[in-house]
């Protein structure tokens, strides 16, 4: 069976300890197919000082690892990057989008407006989860109007959902949801299914299998799959059960980005 990871963050990244062999090693180890790193790339100005060691990773010390990899690994491994969209940072997201040959580009909402909605609670404060969560995907349209030239897939549409703290987190479909949904599709883009959430004990991808169908009933064609591994053990975490939920929502295909082209693989 071919399987590729798609989310992945090595040493480059702010949060990531493993180095980008380590992790190809272990996705030899583990029969997967190939893997795609996808460093992460933030923005935080003007936001509390807290996010000041999230620093966006260093393009040019990237370019040498990467190019040093590619030397052992050849195209075992692809280079990506998850960059995180802000609707007022737009000239500086096109630049980090242009910088590098990139196979592969996520583009994910961790901040959210100026809040960074993993661990500033102040942004679901007095509201109430649809409140909270239409807040979210409002900023996600500007996102996708605004950069969708400068991404492939939406990263972990529904992150919000992990970080919210609602007693049923689950984000539900609606009039919002769906005019996102729609201009992903307008614009050729894709979702991620993201298997993060296995590991944190959601029991559902990120997004969730209701989005997922939806995306689907939609016209929505292009999904990727991605473990967003920062240790070599997490690679292709519970692939199997994304596969399935999946098959189960119509899909019949994910896809592996090569020069920010998607290739389709049977599931
Ligand atoms: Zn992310
Ligand atoms: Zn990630």
């Amino acid at each position: 069976m071919f399987i590729w990871d798609s989310h992945i963050h090595s040493d480059i990244s702010f949060d990531g300890k493993f180095s980008i062999d380590e992790f190809a090693n272990k996705a030899r180890e583990l029969g997967l197919s190939g893997i795609t790193f996808t460093e992460h790339y933030d923005i935080y100005d003007g936001m509390n000082p807290h996010d000041e060691k999230a620093k966006p990773f260093d393009k040019e010390e990237y370019k040498v690892k990467l190019s040093k990899a590619k030397e052992t690994f050849g195209d075992y491994i692809k280079a990506g990057v998850e960059i995180g969209l802000r609707p007022d940072s737009k000239n500086e997201i096109s630049e980090i989008a242009g910088f590098f040959d990139y196979d592969f580009i996520i583009g994910s909402s961790h901040v959210v407006c100026m809040k960074n909605i993993s661990h500033d609670y102040s942004f679901y404060s007095g509201l109430t989860k649809e409140q909270a969560y239409e807040k979210y995907l409002k900023e996600v349209s500007l996102n996708i109007a605004l950069c969708h030239k400068d991404f492939d897939v939406y990263g972990h549409l529904d992150y919000a959902a992990r970080y919210g703290k609602y007693d049923e987190p689950e984000m539900e479909c609606s009039d919002t949801l769906d005019s996102v949904l729609r201009l992903l599709i307008e614009n050729g883009k894709g979702i991620e299914v993201n298997t993060a959430s296995f590991r944190l004990g959601l029991g559902e991808p990120h997004p969730n299998r209701k989005i997922l169908k939806r995306y689907k009933e939609l016209g929505g064609e292009i999904i990727t799959l991605g473990s967003d591994a920062h240790v070599p053990e997490h690679l292709a975490f519970s692939f199997k059960e994304a596969g399935e939920i999946l098959k189960d929502t119509g899909f019949k295909y994910y896809a592996v980005y090569s020069g920010r082209k998607p290739e389709f693989i049977k599931l």
